[in-house]
């Protein structure tokens, strides 16, 4: 086919989505994304699969339809990323700025498992299911989680192993505290925004003390948290031996405190 340059088109935005900007660019067109996708025969089910996989063919048609340069089309994806760095970047989108989400925007970074602040005006991303938006959250718990996104961010970013195993060894460790099973990186995508505020403030707990303290000031050690602890701490058996005698005194007092307030 020949493709030719749309009648209008709108510059993209720094860390702005594939999918995100093309409803931009077919809005401005007065016409719907998948219309778009249509007229430029591309094959995708739905526009987001292309954030994700996108060949040479669609990325020719866009920058030629959008009037913008080839190379920036991936730039807008996450189609480099390693399998790796994947395991942080949720595939379907789980949150969002709703200043910037009104204007029809959508950012990159909103995506990551760390993302707390939007970076293009500062308010905090809220989680995009509208039925989770009730959950009473304390302003301790996200000021915990800030600073534990943050602790994350700085891991992934880093690239150092030993580092983001130890923030998700924080996550495991919460995941186990809250009755919650599977991978904590998904645990920090949960849709359920106070799972999610749970980890991340986790993650900065972990920081200023180690894991196994948070563990005997919880005092709400059960068998949940014991398997994570196990899991956590697999390789130091005389550590898990005085965790549980220490538990086990003071599973005998009454009063237990509220484990979110701990963490
Ligand atoms: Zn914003």
């Amino acid at each position: 086919m020949t493709c030719r340059p749309l009648p209008k088109t709108v510059a993209p935005l720094p860390d702005e989505l594939l999918s995100g900007w093309l409803s931009r660019l077919a809005a401005s067109n007065h016409c719907e994304v998948s219309e778009l996708l249509t007229h430029l025969e591309i094959d995708a089910r739905h526009v987001a699969a292309l954030d994700y996989d996108i060949d040479v063919v669609a990325v020719d048609r866009i920058s030629i339809a959008g009037r913008i340069d080839p190379v920036c089309v991936p730039s807008m994806t996450f189609a480099a990323i390693s399998e790796a760095d994947m395991r942080l970047i949720a595939q379907v989108p789980f949150q969002a700025c709703p200043a910037c989400a009104v204007c029809g925007l959508s950012l990159k970074h909103w995506r990551m498992a760390w993302a707390f602040d939007c970076q293009l005006c500062g308010t905090r991303l809220l989680p995009l299911h509208v039925g989770q938006k009730g959950e009473a959250v304390s302003k301790r718990l996200v000021d915990r989680a800030r600073k534990g996104a943050g602790v994350l961010e700085r891991a992934a970013v880093s690239g150092g192993a030993r580092q983001l195993r130890r923030t998700l060894r924080a996550v495991t460790f919460a995941m186990g505290l809250q009755a919650l099973r599977g991978d904590p990186a998904f645990a920090l995508q949960s849709p359920r925004p106070n799972v999610r505020l749970f980890c991340l403030a986790a993650i900065a707990a972990a920081q200023s003390r180690p894991l196994a303290k948070a563990a005997l000031f919880s005092m709400g050690v059960d068998d949940y948290a014991r398997v994570a602890l196990l899991r956590t701490y697999d390789k130091e058996h005389r550590l898990l031996a005085t965790i549980d005698k220490i538990a086990q005194q003071m599973r005998k007092r009454t009063n237990l405190p509220d484990l979110a307030s701990r963490i």
